[in-house]
């Protein structure tokens, strides 16, 4: 058996477990669950750029992986953490990037904190069980930053030198009722790739991916698609707790975060090459 093929048989025992026994799957044990991440990364509270919260979620996520690289940049006095986890492989490299900073007055569970839950599962899981392509992970500050400045992602966009076959950009993705339709720049850009992506989403949870436009949104896939990389956008946009004091961890579940971390899986694992 070849390693794709072994990591495939994996990947199926991983899905079997998830489905059957609804429960952590075996090669996930020693991996810990998003929500688990998601949890203790919301009591840390709002990360607005340059308060403490936002040290100390820097310091959070950091330490939740090995070896990271740290990228610092400053904007107007204000200091600046993109974080990044690259495990190496063939190339051309995916990835899969969340912001972690909040805007002012909002915790940003969901909106920034469910991401990256899910990155931080993913490093974890990829340590555990390599592919044989290269997949980044990529944490940018500053999103949220005035009216979505986008910061962190324009930052790295603007610096970038590697070859990306993708980088999908995961944002308010835990929401209890989850559903995620299609954002509309990502389709304008990428119909095609849209489209495969959310044919695998809807092979993991037909009930969330909705295969229509609903939203245009500024969130950082604009930053990368400006400077060629090909970028879109996975976000429920229908959350009432958007950019408010309620964006707390009660109005996500362990279930959504499972879903959409199936899907990720699913395409680290199955589909790296779309
Ligand atoms: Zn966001």
């Amino acid at each position: 058996m070849d390693e794709y093929k072994f990591l495939k048989a994996k990947f199926n025992c991983l899905v079997f477990s998830i489905v059957i026994l609804v429960s952590i799957p075996v090669h996930l044990i020693s991996a810990k669950h998003p929500y688990d991440h998601f949890t203790a990364f919301c009591k840390i509270g709002e990360r607005v750029p340059g308060t403490a919260g936002h040290l100390v979620a820097r310091d959070f996520i950091i330490s939740s992986m090995r070896n990271p690289e740290v990228d610092s940049f400053s904007v107007f006095g204000t200091n600046y953490y993109n974080i990044y986890k690259r495990f190496p492989g063939e190339e051309p490299r995916i990835g899969f990037a969340a912001h972690w900073d909040s805007d002012i007055g909002c915790p940003g569970a969901n909106d920034g904190g469910s991401g990256v839950s899910l990155l931080l599962s993913l490093a974890d899981t990829l340590e555990k069980n390599p592919t044989m392509h290269a997949v980044d992970l990529l944490f940018f500050d500053g999103e949220d930053v005035g009216g979505a400045e986008l910061l962190g992602s324009r930052h790295f966009a603007a610096n970038c030198l590697t070859d990306y076959n993708y980088i999908i950009v995961l944002d308010m993705v835990g929401d209890k009722d989850l559903q995620i339709f299609q954002e509309g720049n990502s389709a304008k850009f990428f119909p095609a790739f849209v489209d495969s992506i959310w044919e695998i989403g809807r092979e993991i949870a037909p009930e969330v991916f909705v295969p229509i436009v609903k939203y245009y949104i500024t969130d950082d896939h604009i930053s990368l698609i400006k400077y060629g990389i090909r970028s879109i956008d996975i976000i429920d946009f229908d959350y009432p707790y958007w950019d408010t004091a309620d964006d707390t961890a009660d109005r996500c579940s362990r279930q959504s975060l499972d879903t959409m971390f199936r899907f990720i899986l699913s395409l680290v694992y199955q589909r790296p090459r779309l």
